[in-house]
């Protein structure tokens, strides 16, 4: 237990500062004046780009680096890009991301009561898994390092390494074993979603996969296509506990996954080192709403709580995981009492959700 925390608070682009701020504010009515939590805000983004032809200062690197934890808006805005065609602010989520080794990406995939699914059949509890999307290697790992010959062909290269799954595999396992995440059936298990009938890459990854499910002989383990898995999820999602996946899978499905909840609004996301975390939402910046005070915070409110419950195992602190608890607690009573955002269905301004999680949780 540590007497205080530092927490990089990064806004970032579009609603970014408006679910950014009201998470804030919801971490200091969860933690009361005596809150270990001690936040710094630094800059970043498209914004910061367009007006001084940077978008991730060396400065707010080193705060994030130096922090805790980062707590995390949304970076990047359409058509903002650096003169190397990548986007200005997606260097904010892929350098952290790679350079201090956030391999975890989790993102927990729950339906809550009082949210409409597009899924005719199911009801709240009836969805509550977790996609585990490795985060440091597979397609997306090349970072711009692929090929274009003559303007005719294309190359990306996808790489695995045995360490890279291993220690995804592992951390899927030690999920379903700690009972994150609640099938229907209540059995523990982890899904390994692959292409192994295809590509080699992803052959290795369910081998690798295999080699460590014999560690956990407690744990169900089961094999599933990214294919067939598209369509698991809309026709079975009460099956799965924890789907441990590829880089760019985990980034297509986990949009699909929000879907089904409710939309990205309300999908929350941690990425994970050994010693560092990033929490953020799994939406963008939106920007088609930014400024008009109808962004859903709940997937960012939900993301700090991940970080609080991060946090609180890694320093064995009760006072964070409680607080997690809470949060968790005052945002499925909210929206079961009807405080829906219009991406919910509801009429539900940010203000008005974050003064409702606020008056709950300073209660
Ligand atoms: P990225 O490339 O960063 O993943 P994206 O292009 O996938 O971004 P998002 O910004 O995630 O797009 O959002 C897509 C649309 O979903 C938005 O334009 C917006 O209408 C809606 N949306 C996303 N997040 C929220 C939110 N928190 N509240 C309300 N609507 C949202
Ligand atoms: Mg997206």
């Amino acid at each position: 237990m540590k007497d205080h925390y530092d927490i990089a608070v990064v806004h970032g682009d579009g609603i970014g500062p408006e679910v950014c701020g009201a998470t804030v504010e919801v971490l200091r009515a969860a933690l009361g004046p005596s809150s270990p939590l001690v936040f710094s805000e630094h800059p970043a983004g498209a914004d910061l780009f367009v007006a001084t032809g940077e978008s991730f200062p060396e400065t707010t690197f080193a705060a994030c680096r130096a922090a805790d934890a980062i707590l995390h808006g949304a970076a990047g805005i359409p058509g903002i890009v650096h003169p190397d065609g990548t986007e200005a602010g997606l260097d904010f989520t892929l350098r952290l991301r790679f350079e201090l080794d956030l391999f975890a990406n989790i993102r927990p995939i729950r339906l809550f009561d009082g949210v409409r699914s597009p899924l005719a059949a199911v009801k709240a509890g009836d969805i509550d898994y977790i996609i585990l999307r490795e985060n440091s290697e597979g397609l997306y790992a090349a970072r711009g390092a692929g090929a274009q010959l003559r303007g005719e062909v294309a190359v990306d290269t996808l790489v695995q390494t045995r360490r890279g799954v291993e220690r995804i595999v592992r951390k899927a396992f030690e999920l379903a074993r700690a009972g994150k995440g609640a099938p229907a059936d209540g059995v523990k298990r982890v899904t390994c979603c692959d292409k192994a009938n295809v590509l080699r890459s992803y052959a290795f990854f369910r081998s690798v996969f295999d080699e460590v499910a014999r560690d956990y002989p407690d744990i169900e383990a089961e094999h599933a296509l990214v294919d067939a898995m598209a369509m698991h999820l809309v026709l079975k999602p009460g099956h799965f506990n924890i789907i441990v996946t590829e880089n760019m899978f985990g980034d297509i499905l986990s949009d699909l996954a929000a879907a089904t909840i409710g939309g990205m609004g309300l999908a929350p996301s941690a990425e994970v080192g050994l010693s560092q975390g990033l929490f953020q939402a799994a939406h963008g910046s939106a920007p088609d709403i930014a400024g008009k005070g109808v962004a859903n915070p709940y997937g960012t409110v939900l993301s700090a709580a991940s970080m609080l419950e991060w946090l609180g195992g890694r320093h064995d602190d009760a006072r964070l995981t409680e607080a997690a608890k809470r949060i968790r607690q005052a945002v499925g009573t909210a929206m079961q009492e009807g405080m829906l955002s219009r991406d919910l269905g509801g009429v539900n301004s940010t203000v008005e959700i974050t003064r409702a999680l606020c008056a709950r949780l300073a209660a």
